[in-house]
Parts: structure tokens; sequence; C-alpha cells
């Protein structure tokens, strides 16, 4: 089989640099070895975890929230079976959704494992060669498991097995607070699970702004999750009808299940890179330039196995970009503000710099706003206004670094950040900005109003 495009990987960079190369002409094939396409995110990441949002906040609303906006309910129930058919659903729309795309666009979809075996030819187990002018690495990551004793139970399970579980965990404990942790924490503790966390470092989701990992971890407290910060997991001793997890200087919690989340690595192994000539690294992956070109000049990769990013929308660039060059266009990836989603309870997004970034880059010329949305018209009446919006410039030029939201909507609203960091605006142009009202929007025009000095509403 002949292309110009062989693209190793039906993930987010995969199918979408598959398309991307598809569009500019290119005779492209996919080779994915799961019987359907999407990859980590559509099949067992960001679309069956967020179904499961989906659930909890509506648990959540009739809860806490409806009888608040005078609708009654009776106490609500969680049907799990459906909770899961649910997710199954929306999991199978979406990668039938990809599926129908990469035909539409006339890529040749070939399942099957594959592996380099020179650097213009690509085997696949159980199918015919595929020889290529260029080839795309998007092969992603995996979970890791730390060396634990007694982590290799039944009963310790990836993401990806607690998502396939079919009932709720009485007691589930949560190793690693990061964001796929903290996420499931908050999913399983409106589910009804007792929720433990273990974390290794002093803080929950590392990577955000401290303020936000305060916010988090306060709600958890106020939610009765345990949060146990600064604790190694030292062994897990499974009882039969239990865990016994062991972790700091003799502490240890019973569980039904335990969820490993310390972090993925990208997947390089068995993949026939080292051989052809392009270097592999455990933890960094696949090494590439700006056009995610590797060190076989026509040998590119993208999305989780190129380490910079463990993101879907980062996947989607740099998969285009790869493809752009493989197709013997110049594009480059620059270096564009990534939103940082956290999909809790409540929910974070930030973007740009963190405060304590900005104070390291930009010392005492910082501006910091916080508006709470206990002062914003939209988050009162929907009954939620927990948390904040910070945003963070320089005060040289009065550019905009940095936004973190905490709260409802967070994930949506972050956009605006986006697109002013990369505009390179002023915080300015966010705050003298008219955003409609009532809205929850407002509140990153009066974060900055705030940061300003100039607050209308606080
Ligand atoms: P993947 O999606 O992992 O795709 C790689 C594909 O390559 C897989 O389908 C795999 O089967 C295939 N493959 C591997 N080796 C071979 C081979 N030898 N031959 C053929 N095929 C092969 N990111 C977000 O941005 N937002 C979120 O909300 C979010 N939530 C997440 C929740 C969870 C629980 C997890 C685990 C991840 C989440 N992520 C989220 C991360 C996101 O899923 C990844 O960053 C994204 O999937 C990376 O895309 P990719 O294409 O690089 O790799």
């Amino acid at each position: 089989m002949n292309c110009d495009v062989a693209v190793l990987g039906g993930g987010p960079a995969g199918y979408t640099a598959a398309i991307r190369a598809a569009q500019l002409g290119g005779k492209v094939v996919c080779i994915e070895k799961e019987p359907a396409l999407g990859g980590t995110c559509l099949r067992v990441g960001c679309i069956p975890t967020k179904a499961w949002v989906q659930t909890a906040h509506a648990i959540h609303d009739a809860r806490e929230t409806f009888a608040k906006l005078g609708v009654g309910v009776s106490e609500p129930q969680l049907d799990f079976a459906q909770a899961a058919a649910w997710k199954d659903g929306v999991v199978k729309q979406m990668t039938g959704g990809v599926a129908s795309l990469l035909k539409a666009n006339g890529v040749d979809w070939v399942q099957g494992s594959g592996r380099f075996t020179s650097p213009t030819t690509i085997a696949v187990e159980g199918g015919e060669d595929v020889t290529f002018k260029g080839a795309i690495v998007a092969t992603g990551s995996y979970p890791m498991r730390p060396p634990i004793p007694g982590l290799d139970s039944p009963k310790c399970v990836d993401s990806t097995g607690l998502l396939a579980q079919t009932e709720v965990p009485r007691r589930l404990v949560v190793l690693g607070g990061g964001i796929i942790g903290c996420e499931f924490a908050s999913i399983f503790n409106r589910f009804g699970s007792e929720v433990t966390i273990v974390e290794m470092l002093p803080t929950l989701i590392p990577q955000e702004d401290v303020d936000a990992a305060r916010e988090l971890l306060k709600a958890f407290k106020r939610r009765g999750v345990a949060v146990h910060l600064e604790r190694q997991c030292t062994q897990v001793d499974d009882r039969g009808s239990h865990l016994v997890v062991h972790f700091g200087e003799g502490e240890s919690v019973e569980a039904d299940l335990m969820l490993v989340a310390v972090g993925r690595a990208p997947l390089v192994q068995g993949l026939g890179l080292d051989e052809i000539g392009v270097p592999t690294d455990p933890r960094a992956g696949v090494a590439t330039d700006a056009h995610m070109r590797t060190a076989v000049p026509t040998i590119f990769a993208a999305g989780d196995v190129a380490g910079r990013w463990q993101l879907a929308h980062t996947a989607f660039r740099e998969g285009e970009i790869a493809a752009e060059n493989a197709m013997g266009h110049a594009s480059s990836l620059g270096e564009p503000s990534v939103p940082r989603p956290i999909y809790t309870d409540p929910e974070i997004a930030g973007v740009g710099l963190t405060e304590a970034q900005a104070r390291e880059r930009y010392g005492d010329a910082v501006a910091v706003g916080v508006f709470p949305w206990a002062a914003n018209a939209r988050a009162v009446m929907s009954g939620d206004s927990t948390g904040w919006v910070k945003s963070i410039h320089e005060t040289t030029y009065g550019e905009l670094l940095g936004l973190v939201i905490v709260g409802p909507h967070a994930t949506d609203l972050v956009e605006v950040g986006v697109v002013a960091i990369d505009a390179e605006s002023t915080v300015e142009t966010v705050a003298d900005g008219i955003a409609a009202h009532p809205t929850l929007s407002e509140a990153i025009k009066e974060a900055g109003l705030v940061a300003l000095g100039r607050a209308i509403h606080l």
C-alpha cells in the first residue's frame, strides 16, 4: 500500500493530521490499532470522563440547586447503569463521527498495530506494509504505574479501568492529586463514594495557580473528600474483600477500589523508531522541532508522544502542523497560549502565566485583580457562585499575562484569555470592552477592572 502520508495513531493528533494532509491533496493512510478511532481522548479520556462530569453536575443540581431556584424534585438517585450507558453512547457517537470525517476526506483507515521497518515503511500486524513519502507518529501516551508493592491487585485500576466499572465503589482511594485524579475524585464524590486522595506533593493540581488549587482543596474538604498531601503511598494490601492502602508515616485507609493516577508517559516502545534513526526517550517521547519534524526529516511526531503537553487541544494543533509540513508547506507551532481546563467541581481553567510565574518573571511590575462570582449577577441567579476570576498583567505596558478562573463554566470562559493573550492585548482592552449583561463573561472584564484599581461592582 503506497501513500503520501502515513499516520500512526488515530487519536486527536493522528486523525487531525490525517484530515489536514488529505485536505492538502495527499493520499493518506491512518493506522490505528484499536477497533475505534479517536484515541485516548474520545475512547477513554476527555469524552467519557466529561460525560460523567455532566451526570455529577446533574446530581448536584437536583440535590442542591433546583430547590433554591424554586423547582421541587425528590432526592436524586444515581442510576449508574444508565450513567455508564450514557457515557458509552456519547463515546460511540463521537468516535463514529471521526470515522465519518476520515471517510469524507478520503483517508484510508487501516486497523492494526504499526511498526516502522524503514524510514519509508510501516509494517502493520496482520496486514499489508504501508510505504510512505512522509509519516506522522501520533501514538499518544499510557498511564504510568509506580513500583509500589501490592499495586498489581486487580482492585488498583487506571483511568480506563475506572471508566469500565459497573458499580460505584463504596470507598475509592485516588493515588495522585493531579488533574485526572481530581476530576475522578469530584465525579465519584458526587456519585456517593467515600473518596480519599493521597498526593506526594504539598498541593493538588500542582501546575495550576496556587489559589485555584487552594479553592479546590477547600471544596473537597467541604464535601467530605479526604485529602492527604505530602504523603507517599508505600504499600497496598489486597485483603480479598477490600484494600488497605498504606501511606505516609504509618497511616492507612481502607478502600474497595483504588485509582492509580500518577501521570502518563509517551508511548514510544515497540514502534521501531530508534532503529530507523528517530531517537526516543521513555519520559520525554520523540523530540521534534517547531515544525513537528523529528531527527529523520520525512518523519514527524505530534500529540502526547511528542512530549510537550498532554492535552487533546494541543494534539489537534500539533497534528495540523505536522501534516502541513509533511505535505511540503512550512508551518510552525510558535508559542501558542494553551488553555489548562480542569473539570473538577468547582471547574478550573487557566491560560498564560499563573500569578507566581508572573511575579517570578516581572517582579513587582505585576498587578492582579480577583473578581468573585458572588458579585456577578448571572452566577448568583444560577445558584452557583463559588470561586472567582483572576486577571494578571504586567504594569509597564499593561499586557495581559494570565487569566485563572475557578467556578461555573471556567473551561469555556477561559477562551477569552486565550485570544487576548495571543493577541498581546492589554488589560485595558479586556476591561474596557463591553461585555453583555447579565453574563458570566462580565466577570473577566471586572477582574481586569479590579487589577486596574477601577472596580465598579466590587
Ligand atoms: P491518543 O489520544 O492517545 O491517541 C493515540 C492513538 O494511537 C491511540 O488510539 C492508540 O491506540 C494508537 N496507537 C498507539 N500505538 C499504535 C501502534 N503501534 N499502531 C497503531 N496505533 C497505535 N485532554 C484534554 O485536553 N482535555 C481533557 O479533558 C482530558 N481529559 C482526559 C481524561 C483522561 C482520563 C485521560 C486519560 C486523558 C485526558 N486528556 C484530556 C488527555 C488527552 O486524552 C490526550 O492528551 C490526547 O488523547 C492525546 O492525543 P494523541 O493523539 O496524542 O494520543
